[in-house]
């Protein structure tokens, strides 16, 4: 089972999904060891990357809705953080949905 899409919704109501991170239960480092070693480790990092890493900066945000919307790679959004995520969702390879990051249940 693998993550192969990710949903990252915005505070303004926008979203976007990604198929193309790789978040891939099977990747490798360079000597071979898995990254992850479980789902809840892969679940994290998506959580970690679309709230506190690189995912979370207003650019990446832009960049990913440009791609969703079918639209040209959007380099234009400077860094920020003013495009706030209020959730994440996982769809499985199995096709079940999990729900990685709701604001709304962390009660802020
Ligand atoms: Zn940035």
């Amino acid at each position: 089972m693998n993550v192969v899409s990710v949903r990252v919704h915005l505070a303004d109501g926008r979203y976007f999904d990604n198929r193309h991170h790789g978040w891939d239960m099977e990747r490798c480092r360079p000597d071979g060891s898995l990254i992850w070693e479980s789902l809840e480790d892969v679940l994290h990092s998506i959580e970690y990357y679309y709230t506190e890493g690189n995912g979370a900066c207003d650019c990446n945000k832009v960049l990913d809705l440009s791609r969703h919307a079918g639209e040209v790679d959007n380099w234009e959004q400077p860094c920020g953080d003013t495009l706030e995520t209020v959730g994440i969702i996982a769809t499985m390879s199995d096709g079940r949905s999990i729900v990685v990051y709701d604001r709304k249940s962390l009660g802020s």
